[in-house]
């Protein structure tokens, strides 16, 4: 463990970091997408997806409640 005081405790005053940028806790830069499904169209599902495994687009068999089977949904714009 190296976490440091004036970490564990926000409230410490003003250690000269207010100016910091708050970006080092974010979460990776994830594209949202939509799956729609490949027999009827419809776009069931909502995920997001991270930006390095962008470059396929996503295929995956899901649940259609219009088509009331699994079909394959693929990731659509
Ligand atoms: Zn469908």
């Amino acid at each position: 463990m190296f976490l440091t005081s004036e970490e564990a405790s926000p409230e410490a005053g003003s250690g000269g970091q207010e100016h910091a940028r708050s970006g080092r806790s974010a979460p990776l830069p994830r594209r949202r997408i939509v799956l729609s499904c490949a027999q009827c169209g419809g776009r069931n599902y909502r995920k997001t997806k991270a930006r390095r495994e962008g470059l396929s687009p996503l295929t995956l068999s899901k649940f259609c409640s219009t088509c009331n089977a699994h079909t394959q949904h693929r990731e659509a714009v």
